[in-house]
């Protein structure tokens, strides 16, 4: 028997659950709020674990595709103190597979290949309970009816709600995020000094964090300590007014690590979001939660992969489910496997904000030393 099912969000969780439901010739309703692909940029990129995302990949029967697209000399890392002296350095070996990285465009394509999203498609609520299913309801009004809801619609998910009614706060630090474009050529320098992978700077309470891209394109994320209400008019400041707010944030530090923020070519507010460490809910027939919408939490390359992992093992439960009482007890077994595996990562990542945007710097070169491959 098929089941009926939609899935709220494509982002890598609802991705992920449709492709590998798509090859167990299971299809699904993938609704999608955005226009469409290219409705604003994809983000950065993203490192995928072996044990987490290329998991999910194989199961999706990509990991081919995706070791032709990533780079795995994206995994290089450098860490500066604020006078720009260099504490660590790591180069990953040529066969260094442990955590390659992917642009967030080439992974959401690949995840994509024939699947059929539904953009446009802002979801507002859904109601379970009444009925034969559990009912979405649209922002242009219509509502539809589906055996099960699942909602892989971010830290803000519209389908939580039916669920708990537990909302994501705000951890205390805050991300300004810029990106430079043609570093290799415009900024040699720089360029040598961000190297392959990423270049991490910490201060007292202040990160500056750079990561490659593909093409030459560098993502920036300047990290601090602020009320959530400092810095929300950021966005709306003409851009060298943002720039100066930010350059007097890191006020003393290295010259050439300043340069990271002198050549941004836009600031974004990012506030860093979480759910609470173990987030879980009363199982509900007919709806779950998938990726940010279940376990929000630091971002310190987990979330995309934990999304990922999350997906394919709930396509692959409902898969072996046939019948609609099998559905149910195969969500509720999922959901068991993924609350506690997400509260493992959520522990660490939180924990890591706080080592990272720390008053004592030597927190986030100890974090290195813990997590780096020797
Ligand atoms: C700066 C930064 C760097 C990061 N780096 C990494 C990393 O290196 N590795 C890693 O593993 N993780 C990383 N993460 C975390 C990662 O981005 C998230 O955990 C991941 O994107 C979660 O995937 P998701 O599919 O659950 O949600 P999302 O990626 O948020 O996708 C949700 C989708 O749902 C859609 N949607 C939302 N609301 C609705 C609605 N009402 N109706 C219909 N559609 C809707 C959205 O448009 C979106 O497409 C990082 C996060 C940040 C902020």
């Amino acid at each position: 028997m098929r089941h009926r099912i939609a899935v709220v969000g494509s982002g890598p969780a609802g991705l992920t659950l449709a492709r590998v439901l798509h090859r167990h010739g299971h299809p699904v309703a993938l609704f999608e709020r955005d226009a469409g692909p290219d409705a604003r940029p994809p983000g950065g990129t993203l490192d995928m674990h072996e044990g987490l995302g290329q998991l999910a990949l194989d199961k999706a029967g990509l990991l081919p595709e995706f070791q032709a697209l990533s780079r795995p000399e994206g995994q290089a890392m450098r860490i500066l103190d604020t006078a720009g002296t260099t504490l660590r350095e790591w180069v990953p070996r040529p066969d260094e597979r442990a955590n390659p990285e992917i642009d967030r465009g080439q992974l959401r394509d690949l995840l994509t290949g024939p699947l059929d999203v539904l953009w446009g498609r802002s979801v507002t609520h859904v109601v379970s309970g009444i009925g034969d299913g559990t009912v979405v309801h649209f922002a242009d009004g219509r509502r539809e009816t589906y055996d099960l809801v699942v909602g892989a619609d971010g830290a803000w998910s519209r389908v939580r709600p039916a669920l708990s009614s537990v909302t994501p706060h705000y951890t205390g630090v805050t991300s300004v995020e810029t990106s430079l474009d043609d570093v290799d050529t415009r900024y040699p320098d720089l360029a040598r000094l961000i190297g392959d992978g990423s270049l991490g700077v910490f201060g007292v309470n202040r990160a500056l964090v750079a990561q490659r891209n593909s093409g030459g394109h560098v993502k920036v994320s300047a990290q601090f300590r602020a009320p959530l209400d400092r810095f929300t008019d950021l966005e709306q400041t003409e851009v060298e007014a943002a720039r100066s707010t930010l350059l007097a944030l890191f006020d003393g530090w290295a010259p050439p690590v300043l340069e990271l923020l002198r050549h941004g070519t836009a600031f974004a507010h990012r506030p860093i979001h979480a759910l609470p460490v173990s987030h879980t809910w009363p199982h509900v027939p007919g709806v779950t939660l998938l990726g940010d919408a279940a376990h929000l939490m630091p971002p310190l390359g987990a979330g995309a992969n934990l999304a990922m992992l999350d997906g394919a093992e709930l396509a692959e439960s409902i898969a072996s489910a046939p019948g609609p009482g099998e559905l149910d007890e195969a969500v509720r077994g999922f959901e068991q496997r993924m609350w506690a595996r997400a509260a493992t990562w959520s522990k660490i990542t939180t924990a890591g904000l706080e080592r990272l945007v720390s008053p004592d710097p030597a927190q986030a070169l100890a974090l290195f030393d813990q997590v780096q491959p020797s």
